[in-house]
């Protein structure tokens, strides 16, 4: 403050009067004291805000941790149920596959060494499905306690621990590797099992192709119609080659096939016969009522067939030769004198095997070879077999159909191959012989042929009449 005034100016009239010192410490102190009041309770407050919002943070993050771990544990087990179930379901797959697979192959895979792989892998794989799942835990997921530092609010939250489970025993993995195990032995098998259906795909379509040559003409074009239809399918589905073909496909052709061609060469041969039994009812010669016998010779032709021949032609009596096409073969010349003579021309296979021993094909080449050496002797197809040895089966019955062939065996056995006797084969054919009767002979003993004029003669006289074998029964 500034004074205009000397010393004696009086005072200042409106200034008040300064406060005494003691005073205006005591305010200066109570100001401070304040002051330090206040900043320290701001801070306290702002520490304990920022003590808040760490701790909200740390439990933030330790429930966010409890969660992730809650959620590796539900996971894992979820996932590790689906990885099994998928497994098992590939498991069971190839199992089914294995098995049908297996049973399909069962009359076509004949070779053991390539089935029974298949029947351990099916096995194994078949217990391994069976084993009883389980879901072992291989950690623990923890989730560390935390203490709040707050004097004032203390407070921890407890450690929390999880536990995750690693998969399941058995793996997936093992499943899998089972899985594909069966499938590769599966593949195996069915690989063969289409090997086996294009062979037998292959040998129906040449009977097929065979028949449909042999019948044309022959039956009505309707009926051949089915047959070069399948013949026709089958052919698309070989020219793909081996791996094309569907056993599951093939296997019904093959069928179809076969009883196309057994129902046409059936029919065909039933015209036959009654186109013979006319012939010979138209002739006179009825086996409804005459007292029919049939002489037959087996094994020929052999030189002394000309012999027999002689004989036949000078007692005007018709026989019936079932040749050996081997025979045949040799001897074209005598064929065609069989043929003739008015004989009937007819198979005996052409090696002399028992047939029932031989597979299909090697059955089929025995009457074909034997029919086209007697069909290039003498233009005549025969339509009778004799089995050699009378060994005939079901199977070589139905080849021989399809080959057009009717199986005749005999009711007399005159064994003249045991006896050697002229006489003695005269007396057993006496003793034997009934109205119907086939008598089986031998032309390639010349005793059997020593003994023809006389049963002839006998035959004769107890009022039999000779005729060919295909005259004597209905088929
Ligand atoms: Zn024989």
């Amino acid at each position: 403050m500034s004074t205009p005034s000397g010393p004696t100016a009086p005072p200042a009239p409106a200034a008040a009067p300064a406060p005494a010192p003691a005073r205006r410490l005591r305010r200066w102190w109570w100001r401070s004291g304040a002051l330090a009041v206040g900043l320290v309770a701001g801070a306290a407050v702002v520490a304990g805000i920022v003590e808040h919002l760490a701790w909200v943070e740390t439990v933030a993050a330790y429930d966010a941790d409890i969660a992730r771990v809650t959620d590796e544990a539900e996971t894992a087990r979820a996932r590790a149920e689906a990885a099994y179930a998928a497994s098992l379901r590939s498991l069971d797959e190839a199992i089914d596959d294995g098995r049908s697979v297996y049973d399909a192959s069962e009359d076509q895979v004949a070779d053991p060494a390539v089935r029974e792989p298949l029947v351990a892998a099916l096995a194994d794989a078949e217990e391994l499905r069976a084993t009883e799942v389980t879901y072992p835990v291989t950690t623990t997921r923890t989730v560390e306690s935390v203490t709040r530092p707050n004097p004032l609010r203390r407070e921890t939250l407890p450690e929390v621990s999880v536990e995750v489970m690693g998969g399941s025993e058995p793996a997936p993995g093992g499943l899998d590797a089972e899985a594909a195990g069966v499938a590769e032995v599966t593949d195996t098998v069915a690989a063969a099992r289409r090997q086996w259906a294009l062979v037998e795909l292959r040998a129906a379509t040449v009977e097929g192709r065979d028949a449909r040559a042999d019948l044309r003409g022959q039956v009505g074009a309707r009926a051949l119609g089915t047959l070069e239809e399948a013949v026709a399918d089958a052919e698309a589905i070989l020219d793909g080659g081996a791996d094309a073909v569907d056993p599951d496909v093939a296997v019904p052709l093959r069928d179809t096939l076969f009883d196309t061609t057994h129902a046409l060469w059936s029919a065909r041969l039933a015209e036959i016969h009654d186109e013979r039994r006319a012939a010979a009812r138209a002739a006179g010669v009825d086996c409804r009522v005459d007292r029919c016998v049939a002489l037959t010779f087996d094994d020929g032709p052999v030189e002394d067939t000309r012999r027999l021949l002689r004989i036949l032609a000078a007692k005007d009596a018709p026989a019936t030769f079932f040749l050996v096409g081997d025979n045949a073969a040799k001897r074209p010349d005598i064929v065609r004198a069989v043929a003739d003579g008015g004989h009937l021309l007819a198979n005996h296979s052409w090696a002399h095997p028992q047939l029932t021993t031989l597979d299909d094909a090697d059955v089929r080449d025995e009457l074909r070879r034997t029919q086209d050496a007697i069909a290039e002797a003498t233009g005549f197809t025969p339509f009778l077999l004799r089995p050699p040895y009378g060994d005939v089966d079901g199977r070589v019955r139905s080849l021989a159909t399809r080959t057009g062939l009717d199986v005749v065996l005999w009711s007399v056995d005159t064994e003249d191959w045991s006896a050697r006797d002229a006489e003695e084969t005269r007396r057993r054919v006496r003793a034997q012989v009934a109205p119907g009767s086939n008598v089986l002979m031998h032309d390639i003993h010349p005793s059997t042929v020593d003994a023809v004029p006389k049963i002839i003669d006998d035959l004769r006289a107890e009022g039999y009449v000779l005729v060919t074998a295909d005259l004597l029964t209905d088929r």
